[in-house]
């Protein structure tokens, strides 16, 4: 089983730790239905029907990976995601087209926006524009707070608005409309900064993997000049 395959094997549990249940409705009345290859895919992966909407689905349905057509190339572009490497560098690294890494990495921000994460005190400066962490974020940071308690109390002291200010600089033309995507995905960073590289990029993965999130390519849609 090559590395892809075992990460793969990874996220699927992590999913379902808590048992089987349907992407679609949440139904647990689900039961194997054959497997299927996909395209690029050196594995097999097994399909699953559920007698509730009596839908099947996929094991990495509704994740940023569904349908994908390089399914070997997202765990290093999880890598270049956790290193805030440009589009640009990493369509170059995994020879892959400007406009999919574009869209890979708002797939994988939107579903990343379905987890708990710190959040910022007060509103964050982009430009003219003020932007105020949403309910859910706030909500999602008490969770936190007091689960970690201990060692994140000195880090609030940072002061993450200027970090995050001067973070987005690297993002030239960090659109308004995504500006929320690329919050979520600097406090992840932010927050989980002094694990090893390696277990950042998997926990990255498991993140953006846990919650089932319908994401079509067609809802990203990238800007002509995209130079982030
Ligand atoms: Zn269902």
């Amino acid at each position: 089983m090559d590395e892809n395959e075992v990460i793969v094997k990874n996220l699927r549990e992590t999913r379902y730790c808590n048992g089987l249940s349907c992407p679609r409705c949440g139904g647990i009345a689900v039961k194997r239905n054959g497997t299927y290859r996909p395209k690029n895919s050196p594995g097999k992966r097994q399909r699953y029907l559920c007698n509730d909407c009596h839908k099947t689905f996929g094991e990495l349905a509704f994740s940023p990976l569904a349908g994908t057509h390089y399914p070997g190339k997202w765990t290093e572009y999880f890598g270049c995601m956790v290193q805030n490497m440009s589009l640009r560098k990493s369509a170059k690294l995994l020879d892959i087209s400007l406009s999919t890494a574009f869209i890979w990495r708002h797939k994988i921000l939107t579903a990343l926006q379905q987890s708990p994460l710190p959040a910022l005190t007060g509103g964050v400066e982009q430009g003219k524009s003020e932007i105020q962490p949403s309910e859910e974020d706030s909500k999602s940071a008490k969770g936190i707070k007091a689960r970690n308690d201990g060692d994140e109390a000195p880090k609030q002291g940072v002061n993450r608005q200027q970090c995050l200010k001067q973070w987005t600089r690297q993002f030239h033309g960090v659109s308004r409309k995504y500006f929320d995507h690329y919050l979520f995905w600097f406090l992840f960073v932010d927050f989980k900064h002094s694990i090893p590289l390696n277990d950042l990029k998997l926990a990255f993965m498991r993140e953006s993997f846990k919650t089932p999130v319908k994401l079509k390519a067609c809802q990203f849609r990238p800007c002509l000049n995209v130079t982030g």
